[in-house]
């Protein structure tokens, strides 16, 4: 496998970089104070192409491939996860189930406004009482006889909920189906009969917003199921491929932030003197620093490699389930050596490795828990020889 990123893959990836150094990491903190990933950022981040780097040309967006979009989504999580979130709420949970199932009609409609950054998008799975097992949802898509369905329950810890314009929303259109009577349906927020639930003071990416949504008599016309006709009872496996596919994205912002906490790191050892010696003179921690980019090392490589396989259209649903678990778990022990290695600065506001212990955290629990990505990892690997992993 060739593992040489085109020019244009280069030039993503020094323009990102720029854009984050100069741009994200001076506000950062501030966007962590005020709560939130102002509407100018994300105009900002439309205008670069990186709000919604998949979508195609022809629906306005700049027609990355997923490996492109795996760099974006770590350079902007080497500075600021919170942006990261809420791109990747944005873009891979609303975008690309529109771009993957969407009528025709549906993506011309809605892709170019998200591509620009004139709407924000979001997706609405968990629930109060349905998270790791997402088939128990029991907001309600009634039909009401005359062309339109009413919708009825909460959502729970929506990214980008509180200001988004339209949700991509998975609802029961028959309970007795179960999973097969699950219907995804795009919302637009100004839609009457909804209500958005305060932010959530949440540990880490405290930028990105996350709130419950409430839906009383929520009337949408069928024309909004996603995908028309065709997507009737399909929400169910519309929402775990939109997720399996998430997960790439997921997996290389933690690439990125330890990426970030580990150039935090060795800077301060290079500076910080104890024992009438800079810290990078102590073997210890060399050998922290050591642990620490070859973790980042085989957690890229696997992002990109599974990146490139998606742009290649392979199916590579175990494979983002895989990356995920490893990258998330990954970064935590990396920026947790990043704190380590800056002693009680690491532990303080001032320096930017404590928001990213916090950050890092959430990675391990979104787009399906790590103990799910195992039991999707086994599921397929007790189905398959085991000589196909290569
Ligand atoms: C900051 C944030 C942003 C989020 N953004 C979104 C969003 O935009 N849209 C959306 O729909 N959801 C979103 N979520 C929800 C997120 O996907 C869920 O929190 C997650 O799937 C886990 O569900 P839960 O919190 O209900 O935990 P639970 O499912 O209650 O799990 C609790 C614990 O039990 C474990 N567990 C559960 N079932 C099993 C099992 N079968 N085997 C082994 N262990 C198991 C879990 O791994 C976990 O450790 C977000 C959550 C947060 C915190």
């Amino acid at each position: 496998m060739d593992f040489t990123l085109t020019e244009e893959q280069q030039m993503v990836r020094e323009m990102v970089r720029d854009f984050a150094d100069e741009f994200l990491a001076p506000r950062a903190r501030e966007m962590e104070e005020s709560r939130q990933v102002p509407r100018e950022h994300i105009a900002k981040l439309s205008e670069l192409g990186l709000i919604a780097p998949i979508v195609p040309e022809e629906y306005g967006g700049p027609g990355m491939d997923y490996l492109s979009y795996a760099i974006i989504s770590e350079e902007v999580g080497r500075v600021c996860a919170s942006t990261g979130t809420t791109i990747g709420a944005h873009c891979s949970l609303c975008c690309y189930p529109l771009l993957m199932f969407g009528t025709e009609e549906q993506k011309q409609y809605w892709l170019p406004k998200l591509a620009s950054g004139e709407k924000v998008g979001c997706f609405g799975l968990t629930e109060p009482s349905a998270g790791s097992d997402a088939a128990g949802i029991r907001t309600l898509a009634e039909p009401d006889g005359k062309g339109n369905y009413i919708i009825n329950g909460a959502k729970q810890w929506i990214t980008n909920g509180s200001f988004a314009d339209v949700i991509i929303l998975l609802a029961s259109t028959n309970p007795k189906k179960g999973i097969m009577g699950i219907t995804p349906f795009i919302v637009p927020f100004d839609t009457p009969g909804f209500e958005r639930g305060a932010v959530e003071a949440t540990m880490g990416i405290r930028g990105s917003q996350q709130c419950v949504l409430n839906f009383t008599d929520v009337v949408v016309p069928e024309e909004n199921i996603l995908g028309g006709k065709r997507g009737l009872g399909r929400g169910f496996m519309y929402a775990m491929k939109v997720l399996d596919s998430g997960r790439i994205g997921v997996a290389a912002m933690s690439v990125g932030v330890a990426q970030g906490a580990f150039e935090k790191a060795v800077e301060y050892s290079k500076t910080r003197e104890q024992f009438g010696k800079k810290l990078k003179d102590f073997q210890g921690l060399q050998w922290y620093l050591a642990d620490m980019i070859t973790e980042i090392y085989a957690g890229r490589n696997m992002v990109y490699r599974v990146a490139a396989e998606k742009s290649a259209g392979k199916e590579v649903a175990t494979q983002a389930a895989m990356i995920k678990l490893f990258c998330t778990e990954m970064a935590q022990r990396v920026v947790d050596l990043a704190v380590q290695i800056h002693g009680g600065y690491g532990y303080c506001k001032d320096y930017d490795v404590e928001r990213m212990y916090r950050d890092v955290r959430i990675t391990r629990i979104y787009e399906g828990t790590n103990e799910i990505q195992k039991n999707i990892i086994a599921r397929d690997v007790l189905k398959k020889d085991p000589k196909v992993w290569y």
